[in-house]
């Protein structure tokens, strides 16, 4: 199915739709995403694609133009889109790859699946090991992406495998020693998308599990700034260090450029406490890392992703 945007949204004849194959799923032209991220801000996608399911996916990867650039977003939870847009295809995978099921003492879950609903899917099943999956509010291809973490575990530590199609339309199934899986990071092809994935939990006992997860949930309502838009630890940690230590450190607390603000509560988080564009936020992110550099001699890594292009130039894609 192919949605066009009303007219006065409609970029003058792209004609990438005209290019690409034809699917199951849904296709949008021009689509504002904004409102699929944490932060809602950033430019549309010149298309978004919704497959109907994996073979839907693989169709459409294996028959598009090689040149045509793809983006996978999960709930956008750690991603900053820049105000021009991304251009090329974005994908969102939906319902049909957001299950999470019991097998013995494994879960497989899709990758659209939220990380949550993984963690309760084990707690109602009685096993233990994936309780800090509860705290982290993105999906599970996300969380592979990112080797998401949080309490001392992290995906890596309980992942059998993941399945990923390349941008041939090939399958992939990944062991987690050939991804290069380490603190927030992952060796697979950025172009590679997760589809789904098995992790590991051991029989424990259901009530137990679910006071760890509201514990989990209470020191986050006390350490994290709440019901707002933000994308998360802005940066990495670096070796030995804090990244929220070393922004405060160089007086960075509260900073702001526009409607984006260093949250007093958590200053490794930046807010959009308004209209912040994304170039706002970015120009802050950009501007905490210059005082840290000058104040303690480091310099932080961008956890977050930024992805698309600046409204006054054409590049800048990360
Ligand atoms: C309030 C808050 C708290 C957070 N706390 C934590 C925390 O404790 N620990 C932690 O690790 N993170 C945390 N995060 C960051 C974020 O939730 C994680 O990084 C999460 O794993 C991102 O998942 P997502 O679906 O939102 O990914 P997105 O932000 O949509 O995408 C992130 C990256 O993953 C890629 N990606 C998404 N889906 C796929 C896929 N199917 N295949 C391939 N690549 C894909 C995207 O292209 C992008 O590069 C927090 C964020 C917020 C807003």
């Amino acid at each position: 199915m192919i949605i066009l945007a009303p007219p006065r949204h409609r970029k003058p004849m792209t004609h990438l739709i005209e290019r690409l194959p034809p699917v199951r799923g849904e296709y949008r032209v021009d689509a504002s995403i904004a409102q699929l991220t944490w932060f809602r801000v950033g430019g549309p996608a010149e298309v978004l694609f919704r497959p109907a399911d994996e073979a839907d996916l693989i169709d459409f990867l294996a028959g598009r133009p090689g040149d045509v650039p793809v983006t996978v977003l999960g709930v956008g939870s750690n991603t900053l889109i820049r105000d021009g847009g991304i251009p090329g295809v974005v994908i969102r995978l939906g319902k049909a790859f957001a299950s999470a099921m019991v097998d013995g003492e494994r879960i497989m879950a899709g990758a659209g699946a939220l990380d949550v609903t993984v963690a309760a899917t084990a707690q109602r099943a009685g096993l233990t090991g994936l309780e800090f999956l509860s705290g982290i509010p993105g999906t599970i291809g996300g969380g592979l992406r990112m080797n998401a973490g949080a309490y001392g575990s992290e995906i890596r530590d309980v992942l059998i495998s993941a399945r990923a199609i390349d941008p041939l339309g090939h399958v992939h199934t990944l062991a987690p020693a050939d991804m290069g899986l380490s603190y927030r990071h992952c060796g697979v092809p950025e172009e590679w998308i997760f589809t789904s994935a098995v992790f590991q939990a051991r029989t424990g006992d259901s009530a137990t599990i679910a006071q760890a997860m509201t514990d989990i949930r209470d020191a986050r309502e006390d350490t994290q700034p709440r019901r707002v838009r933000t994308g998360g630890s802005t940066f990495a940690n670096p070796e030995g260090r804090k990244a929220w230590q070393l922004i405060d450190a160089a007086g960075c607390r509260g900073l702001r450029i526009g409607d984006a603000q260093v949250s007093e509560k958590h200053c490794n988080f930046l807010l959009n406490i308004g209209d912040a564009t994304a170039e706002d936020i970015e120009s802050l992110g950009e501007e905490v890392r210059r005082r840290v550099r000058e104040s303690s001699g480091i310099t932080l890594r961008w956890e977050i992703r930024r992805i698309g292009q600046a409204k006054a130039d054409s590049g800048g894609a990360a």
